[in-house]
């Protein structure tokens, strides 16, 4: 079965190729091609209960191995990517990593975890890849709120509930990342639902000497809360910063505190140990 998934994708691959015009094709053909070698690999980070530091969850991201052998970022090239109208592609790939684990999990009666994963603001806008994505999740039998999907980009307000609409009406969770800097507004709040809202490592950074930092963050913690979202603080790194976000009231965290995003078989052994 999982032969026949990965001969779909390749075509899928290809029908979507054909389709690229005005594109740098050749950059299109390296992606295809290391995304086929398997050059692009999936890490996890995990996210913990700010009361008891219990992983709770894990945020896909992901990472290129150049031809060195070397882990590169992705800070390095999705943005060019993204330029290139080819983002896609790496977003499908991570989805289908996280259904592939999702199904290893649920076969090996391991208990379930939910994870996220990012998706560009191109990504949401391919109706195709919309329809590629259930399809795949259909193929498998985890409750699809175990996905969820993790949102940034501001765009008009109805634009952004027509992006993310579908893919709440398919079942997957959506949340809302590095809320608090420029990529995110009040107006992303009013117009949506979010099983999560993430707040900004940018604001993380100030709690421990800027009182107006608390101030505006248990603001943001008891607004989710009143919405009906999980808040989740990224880039926690000590626990100083964990002891104010404690006493704020955040529900979960993520950050180097609990484990840099690491390949999935040591994320395996890290969760193993609790
Ligand atoms: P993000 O979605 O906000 O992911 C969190 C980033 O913060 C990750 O960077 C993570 O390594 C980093 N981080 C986590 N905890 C800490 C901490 O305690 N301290 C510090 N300094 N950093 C921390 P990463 O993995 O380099 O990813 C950067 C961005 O690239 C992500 O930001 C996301 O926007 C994007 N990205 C990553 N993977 C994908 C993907 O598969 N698709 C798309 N479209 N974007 C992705
Ligand atoms: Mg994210
Ligand atoms: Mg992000
Ligand atoms: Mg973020």
């Amino acid at each position: 079965a999982s032969e026949q998934k990965y001969v779909d994708k390749q075509a899928y691959f290809r029908q979507l190729a054909a389709g690229v015009q005005n594109r740098n094709t050749d950059m299109l053909k390296w992606l295809l091609e290391e995304l086929e070698n398997r050059k692009f690999e999936m890490y996890l980070q995990p996210k913990g209960r700010v009361e008891t530091l219990e992983v709770v969850g894990a945020e896909a991201l992901v990472r290129y191995i150049n031809p060195e052998g070397e882990v590169v970022q992705p800070g390095k090239f999705i943005p060019m990517l993204e330029q290139e109208g080819i983002i896609k592609y790496i977003d499908l790939f991570i989805f289908e990593e996280v259904c592939g684990l999702l199904d290893r999990w649920q076969r090996q009666k391991r208990k379930p975890l939910p994870i996220s994963l990012n998706f560009s603001r191109l990504t949401l806008m391919d109706q195709e890849l919309l329809v590629q994505i259930q399809k795949i999740s259909n193929g498998y039998s985890f409750p699809k709120r175990y996905i969820t999907i993790e949102v940034t980009e501001s765009v008009g307000e109805m634009e952004l509930f027509d992006m993310v609409q579908p893919i709440k009406e398919m079942g997957f969770g959506v949340s809302l990342d590095d809320f608090g800097t420029s990529y995110s507004s009040i107006i992303m709040l009013v117009q949506m639902d979010y099983n999560a809202i993430k707040l900004d490592r940018s604001l993380v950074l100030t709690l421990i000497y800027n009182r107006k930092s608390r101030i505006v963050a248990q603001h943001i913690i008891e607004t989710c809360r009143e919405l009906g979202s999980i808040s989740i603080a990224e880039g926690v790194e000590n626990f100083e910063q964990l002891n104010i976000l404690k006493k704020l009231g955040c529900d979960w965290i993520q950050g180097y505190l609990l484990s840099e995003p690491v390949p999935v078989e040591e994320f395996e052994k890290y969760e193993r140990k609790e």
